[in-house]
């Protein structure tokens, strides 16, 4: 698929009887900004689940970068520059906020590259969480600890960053701060994928976005074409 920097065929994804992803397809260019909305339960974390690793699909095929990743293991993929942020932040609790950049600085093959103290303070700097490189994470505030998850993803330098509901909980401003955080990453060559429950946030930042419902995806377009497509509306409805 010309341009796809991720391509999901198929995707087919069940826990015991339960199909959490049945039969899902898309793909998502290099340097875009994709969103990936759907009601809470619809299976936007386990699709991503899928594409970092963390779980193996029943079905279907995962490309990164022209490579099939469907059956590599994650630090492989994170190796090869797929990075996510977790929806419920897990940093490491006994170690400072610049020490929790080590390890994925390490673990994707960086840090021989460079100083990782230099490179971990220098991701600290961009995301405005510098004052903070030596307090324990427990010492952070919520929009902290979210800026420290995409800190730890940044760290391994990723092609693709996806960003499970980072704004989840945030006040509006904080919402912006966050926003500002990933439409400059995404200027610096970086391919997004935003999952995001407010609405305002992944309809000003994404150029496409795919909704699922139900582990089907039944929508996609452009985010004036979703906010006004009736199948999208009723999904939402339920909830
Ligand atoms: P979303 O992120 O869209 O809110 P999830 O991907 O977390 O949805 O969950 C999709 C569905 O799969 C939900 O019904 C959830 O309860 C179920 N699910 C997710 N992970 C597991 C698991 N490890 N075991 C059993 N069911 C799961
Ligand atoms: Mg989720």
């Amino acid at each position: 698929m010309a341009g796809a920097l991720l391509e999901i065929h198929g995707l087919v994804k069940r826990f015991g009887g339960f199909t959490a992803l049945n039969r899902v397809t898309l793909h998502v260019k290099e340097g875009e900004r994709f969103g990936l909305i759907g009601p809470n339960g619809s299976g936007k974390t386990t699709l991503i689940n899928c594409v970092s690793g963390s779980l193996h699909p029943d079905d279907g095929r995962i490309v990164f970068a022209g490579r099939d990743i469907t059956a590599l293991p994650a630090h492989q993929r994170t190796r090869l520059g797929i990075a996510r942020s977790f929806q419920i932040p897990k940093p490491f609790t006994s170690m400072t906020v610049q020490e929790n950049l080590d390890i994925p600085l390490e673990y994707a093959g960086h840090a021989r590259a460079r100083d990782a103290g230099a490179e971990a303070a220098e991701i600290l700097r961009a995301i405005g969480l510098d004052a903070k490189a030596h307090l324990r994470p427990s010492g952070l505030t919520q929009i902290e600890m979210r800026k420290l998850e995409l800190a730890r993803a940044m760290a391994a330098r990723p092609k693709l960053l996806i960003s499970d509901e980072a704004m989840a909980g945030l006040s509006s401003a904080e919402v912006d701060d966050i926003l500002a955080i990933l439409f400059r990453l995404n200027g610096e060559g970086i391919t997004i994928i935003m999952i995001e429950h407010i609405m305002r946030a992944v309809m000003r930042f994404s150029e496409r976005i795919v909704v699922l419902d139900a582990g089907e995806r039944i929508a996609e377009g452009a985010p004036e074409e979703i906010v006004r497509n009736p199948a999208v509306e009723k999904a939402y409805l339920g909830e």
